[in-house]
């Protein structure tokens, strides 16, 4: 099946209240495990790539090739979409566009609203001509690495007069904003703005998406869905269940020299954690087929 854009699965997630996984790609183990995963479970995915992401893979081309490779290879049967996660500028966006991604997010909320306003319709120009869609960020989703105390990450949190519009001016496809989940570790209990989540989302009309997804309670999952997000990032759980297997294989076999032997444990585990997130959020068997 060739690459799709987030459009028709995000919509179909609103209206069946469910959420579609954005699982990062760090390098091929992820790559296949994600594509595994999402096949067996008969669910919709979205794959993730971070600007930092490019370069350390081997650049756009070489990922959009290698994404079309294995889904080939592996007879991959759901949809598929490639997206640009956190695209800084207009520019690095076409290039992936040009690359065969099929959707990008532009991240121009360290912009003041008209400048990320601009910056997100031209973008979203583009990308539309090509059948790709969009997604765009207000307020600031921060790292845990920035340390936050709670009333200064509510301060960061996007306001609904400014989500409106954006939404409006941009006619972007599926709206982050920033709400208190952070990319990394939660360090202590999470605090998500949820009355503003359902109120953005009762505003804009827009699937919305929820950065940050590693760590959070399943139960405050499960209520982001209900009130509208329809996308859900997860990168730091995936790779710690990788990490972790490496970890646990190279401390038992302290010899072990050949990389096949703790990369297919980590493999392994990769697609274990990509899969218990597409059952929490609801998307296996969405893609239609037996699970
Ligand atoms: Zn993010």
């Amino acid at each position: 099946m060739a690459l799709v854009s987030m459009k028709a699965m995000l919509d179909e997630a609103l209206a069946g209240q469910y959420a579609v996984g954005q699982f990062n790609l760090n390098n091929l183990e992820f790559t296949q495990a994600i594509l595994l995963a999402a096949n067996e479970e008969r669910s919709p995915v979205i794959l993730g790539v971070s600007e930092a992401y490019i370069p350390y893979m081997g650049g756009l081309p070489f990922i959009a090739g290698m994404v079309e490779s294995l889904i080939k290879h592996y007879g991959i049967t759901v949809p598929v979409a490639l997206h640009l996660d956190h695209g800084s500028t207009y520019e690095v966006c076409i290039r992936a566009l040009h690359a065969g991604f099929t959707s990008v997010m532009i991240d121009a909320s360290h912009h003041e609203l008209e400048r990320n306003i601009e910056i997100t319709q031209r973008v979203t120009e583009a990308a539309h001509v090509l059948g790709a869609t969009v997604e765009a960020e207000l307020g600031r989703i921060t790292g845990r690495e920035d340390d936050l105390v709670v009333d200064e990450a509510e301060a960061m949190y996007a306001v609904p007069e400014d989500c409106v519009r954006l939404v409006n001016e941009t006619d972007i496809d599926c709206l982050a904003p920033a709400l208190g989940s952070v990319h990394g570790p939660y360090r202590g209990q999470p605090k998500l703005g949820f009355d503003r989540m359902g109120e953005i989302r009762r505003l804009t009309g827009l699937p919305l998406v929820l950065h940050g997804g590693s760590g959070l309670p399943d139960e405050e999952v499960r209520k982001a869905i209900s009130l509208g997000t329809a996308k859900i990032n997860v990168n730091t759980d995936n790779q710690i269940a990788c990490t972790s297997a490496i970890r646990t294989y190279l401390l038992d076999n302290p010899e072990a020299y050949d990389p096949r032997h703790y990369l297919v444990p980590a493999r392994n585990a990769i697609q274990r954690s990509v899969s218990a997130k597409m059952r929490l959020f609801g998307s296996t068997g969405k893609a239609g087929g037996v699970v």
